[in-house]
């Protein structure tokens, strides 16, 4: 019968990948924790209308990515800023007095081409700390981000950040945008024809060359925003050189999302290919508002674990040693499996990793899967220990056999390691 297969675009994480994930998921959670941030899941499926109103039609996302079913009425998450503050505005966090600082690791969904760092499943860490407008937040995100990547070793890393401003400050630049690429329309992409009309800001994300260069005497968006938000911005950027972050402003960086305002900012990484972007965030100030909340100003950064792993696999990152079992126990017939599996019960009851054998196979080849195991001892029992109310005892590293009471290890399970 034809085999098959998981769809393109996802992953089977297997044993091997999946005790590196555990690490990373472990360090990451431990460092929002000392950050102060408090986890929130949320279901895999929202109302669609969340992402539509939140992330905004026009995006690449809303207009081409999502998985919705049910007549559309449901869609797999394709980003959790959405689904967080959804879960604010629900649950009334707002009422909890000062900041909520919360943080997540999900799945994600987008159907996107697949490639190297590009899938249609993949899994996101991420924070968003809701309530505060003030600069130092910024600082504390960006610096909560880089710290992460960091603190795993990561070099070749840059940090780029910018300004958007709000809508009101967009608009007039939009329109100035505009007029500057209708006059070279002809030399534009189809995408960014069509962006012109919808969504102009986009355009100058482009990494088409030919329209870099136009970009490079375009109207900066910077000189159309106003004092506050200058200043807030180099708050932010001061905030950072004291901590001592290296970044680049970068007044072409605009994110894929509508809900972005003022401070935006990405970390790249020279070890990705085209998907060169790790992690990216900003500030939302007017999300909660759009989704009927009542306004509060908000931050968030979202990063991508698999692109994590391609970067620390590139940098030979040492995973830590999975914890290898203890003892394995060795039945020879019938009878010594019943015995061997109650002292198996026995010494996991005390808390010893250890395992048997379950194929009844020879005592040579039960031996060679405990030193695949990498077990410390193995426990030998055959009619002739039965026979004498004992179990052989084999200290792998050292080669020795000594022998020990059944009654007095089923009694005391630690016995082995005195
Ligand atoms: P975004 O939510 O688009 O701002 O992306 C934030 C981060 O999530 C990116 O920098 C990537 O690390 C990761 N990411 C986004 N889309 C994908 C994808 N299709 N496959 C793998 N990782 C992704």
């Amino acid at each position: 019968m034809k085999i098959l297969k998981k769809p393109a675009g996802t992953l089977d994480i297997l044993p091997v990948d999946a005790i590196k994930r555990k690490f990373l998921e472990d360090r990451i959670r431990k460092i929002f924790d000392l950050y102060n941030y408090a986890e929130v899941r949320t279901p895999s499926f929202e109302k669609t209308e969340l992402f539509r109103r939140g992330i905004g039609d026009e995006t690449d996302i809303v207009s081409k990515e999502m998985y919705s079913f049910k007549n559309d009425e449901f869609t797999l998450k394709p980003e959790m800023t959405a689904p967080v503050i959804r879960a604010y505005i629900e649950n009334s966090l707002f009422n909890r007095s000062g900041i909520q600082k919360l943080y997540y690791i999900a799945n994600m969904y987008r159907h996107e081409r697949p490639q190297s760092g590009r899938y249609r499943e993949f899994t996101q860490f991420g924070a968003e700390a809701i309530g505060s407008n003030d600069y130092s937040i910024d600082i504390e995100m960006i610096a909560l981000s880089v710290k992460i990547i960091e603190s795993l070793n990561i070099k070749n890393l840059s940090t780029k950040i910018n300004t958007i401003g709000s809508p009101d400050e967009r608009s007039r630049y939009l329109s100035e945008l505009k007029n500057y690429l209708s006059k070279y329309i002809n030399d534009l992409s189809e995408i960014s024809k069509t962006r012109l009309e919808k969504n102009p800001l986009r355009i100058l994300d482009t990494k088409i060359p030919a329209e870099i260069e136009i970009l490079e005497s375009a109207p900066l968006l910077y000189d159309f925003l106003n004092k506050q938000t200058k200043e807030h911005f180099s708050n932010v950027l001061s905030g950072l050189d004291g901590l001592d972050i290296k970044y680049s402003t970068d007044y072409r960086l605009v994110r894929g999302f509508d809900y972005y305002t003022s401070t935006t900012f990405e970390v790249i990484s020279d070890d990705l290919g085209a998907q060169n972007a790790i992690l990216g965030g900003g500030r939302y100030d007017n999300l909660v508002e759009q989704l009927g909340g009542k306004p509060a100003p908000a931050i968030g950064f979202a990063c991508g674990l698999e692109r994590l792993m391609i970067i620390l696999e590139k940098n030979d990152f040492k995973y830590p040693d999975e914890e290898n079992i203890k003892v394995y126990i060795s039945p020879i017939g019938d009878k010594a499996v019943k015995e061997s599996l109650k002292l198996l019960f026995r010494l996991r009851e005390a808390g010893i990793k250890c395992d048997m054998d379950f194929l009844s196979r020879s005592l040579k080849a039960q031996l060679k899967e405990a030193n695949k195991f990498g077990a410390e001892y193995v426990l030998i029992i055959g009619p002739e220990e039965l026979e004498r109310d004992i179990i052989k005892v084999k200290k792998m590293d050292e080669s020795t056999e000594s022998e020990i009471k059944l009654n007095d290890l089923t009694n005391k399970p630690n016995l082995l390691f005195q």
